[in-house]
């Protein structure tokens, strides 16, 4: 048996090792859930935390939060816009 099997054979020990491991992502797309950051970066992502409500344009009633880097691009200002090339 390795010392690893031991520790963890150990009930409480094993508790109190999981007591410090993460259990939530750092940053999480607020959209679909996808794990943006965990210890370290996983995808690309925008975070949109602005200091003041934007009123006009195309922020206005933007959700504040993080997005993947892909639901920035279909629910964030300019999803509803579409990004044609013509
Ligand atoms: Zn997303």
């Amino acid at each position: 048996m390795s010392a690893c099997e031991i520790v963890m054979g150990i009930e409480d020990l094993r508790k109190e090792i999981f007591s410090y491991l993460r259990k939530k992502a750092k940053v999480e797309c607020i959209i679909c859930k996808r794990v943006c950051v965990w210890d370290k970066k996983v995808c690309n992502y925008i975070t949109y935390k602005p200091n003041i409500q934007i009123q006009y344009g195309i922020f206005a009633g933007l959700v504040f939060g993080d997005y993947c880097i892909r639901c920035w691009g279909t629910h964030g200002p300019f999803g509803t816009y579409g990004c044609t090339i013509n």
